[in-house]
């Protein structure tokens, strides 16, 4: 079945999975000794830093992700500190996304430890995607010793919301027909896409709940909140046609340019480099993928063609990134030596960007410091 026939037809069988506090549940997977206890993924607190992750235990407290390190702190003086264990992560999101596999090849990875899956044609042929769906958390659960919550529904957007409603270790199925009845009495702040800032905006025009939102027309929510008031006035009535897009589905992205003239002049070829890094940078942006390998091809004056790639142990995202391994792989050619006809770098091994996110929030983060319970922890 091809992506239009599913954008048509309106009993697709979407299941959101989402792990359970992921970071903090594999911590206590492989330490027993943090289980049943408030355990904080992240930052330093001593330091400044964030929360990535905390276990329902800590959540009792009012804790939740992105929220100062010393913050959670004063909420919870108890709470244990771990830092992040990207590696460790990924090897067990790996172990579950080779589970949707064999479900499906329809799976949008949303980050590290989430993913949609179309289920409408599946490759166990079965019809019920909440039998599916327990399918997979089951499986999950016997790989990995944790747990996954599922939301089952028709779109995208009735399905991430599903899987929010019953967890940790939960199911939620939202069928055609209750949808507009369930987001009635849903609060908007709820709807995935609405932000802290629309969801204010949204209550100074009286718009609270599901059923405020659908009393205004399509033209007044496209004057109010600009492009995004046409996608409000789909979901509000269940409506969602984006597609479970796999990023497998990308092989790679190149861009390469034959020079107005062979040159062997170094800096004119640095320049033009920098200049293909660009264009991947925003090629990369606008399909909201990384990629891991790097090729880079050169063709000199005499028409034979050499490639050089790399593949990196973290995915890139941008030009300067791209432009220092480059740098790398010019090493191994005829570069300033030969002249240059044609030069073209390609980025492969492409994942959703929003992969590299926890990455990204980890940066500042403390790399060495031992995991401290905070019982009389002093500031
Ligand atoms: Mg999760």
């Amino acid at each position: 079945m091809d992506a239009a026939t599913h954008v048509m037809n309106p009993l697709r069988k979407i299941i959101h999975i989402d792990m359970d506090a992921f970071f903090a549940s594999v911590e206590q997977l492989d330490n027993p000794s943090l289980r049943g206890k408030p355990v904080i993924v992240g930052g330093n607190p001593l330091k400044r830093g964030v929360v990535a992750a905390c276990s329902y235990e800590a959540r009792q407290f009012g804790i939740h992700s992105a929220m100062p390190s010393s913050k959670a702190v004063r909420l919870c003086p108890q709470a244990i500190f771990t830092p992040p264990r990207i590696k460790r992560y990924k090897e067990i999101s790996d172990e579950v996304m080779s589970i949707f596999s064999q479900f499906t090849e329809m799976i949008e990875p949303l980050s590290l430890d989430e993913a949609y899956l179309d289920v409408t044609v599946n490759k166990l042929k079965n019809p019920s995607a909440t039998r599916l769906a327990e399918i997979i958390r089951g499986r999950i659960f016997s790989a990995t010793g944790l747990t996954a919550s599922a939301g089952v529904s028709y779109n995208k957007f009735l399905a991430k919301i599903a899987s929010d409603l019953d967890k940790p270790n939960g199911l939620h199925v939202i069928l055609p027909d209750e949808a507009v009845s369930f987001l009635d009495t849903l609060a908007v702040g709820k709807f995935h896409g609405v932000g802290k800032v629309t969801e204010k905006k949204m209550a100074n025009l009286g718009i609270r709940f599901g059923r405020d939102l659908r009393q205004f027309s399509k033209a007044d929510l496209l004057l109010h909140f600009g492009k995004s008031g046409a996608f409000f006035f789909d979901i509000v009535r269940g409506r969602d046609d984006r597609t479970v897009t796999s990023t497998r589905e990308r092989k790679s992205i190149g861009s390469e340019t034959t020079l107005d003239q062979d040159t062997s002049d170094t800096k004119e070829i640095s320049d033009i480099l920098y200049y293909l890094a660009e264009k991947l940078e925003q090629a990369l942006l606008r399909k909201e993928c990384c990629g891991t390998t790097i090729t880079l091809k050169v063709r000199y004056h005499d028409f034979i063609t050499i490639t050089r790639s790399s593949t990196l142990s973290s995915p890139v995202l941008t030009a300067q990134e791209i432009f220092s391994e480059v740098n790398r792989l010019k090493q191994t050619t005829e570069i300033g030596r030969k002249k240059i006809r044609l030069l073209g770098i390609t980025v492969s091994k492409l994942s959703d960007r929003n992969l590299r996110k926890p990455v990204q929030l980890l940066l500042p983060f403390e790399k060495k410091y031992r995991v401290f319970e905070h019982q009389g922890f002093q500031k």
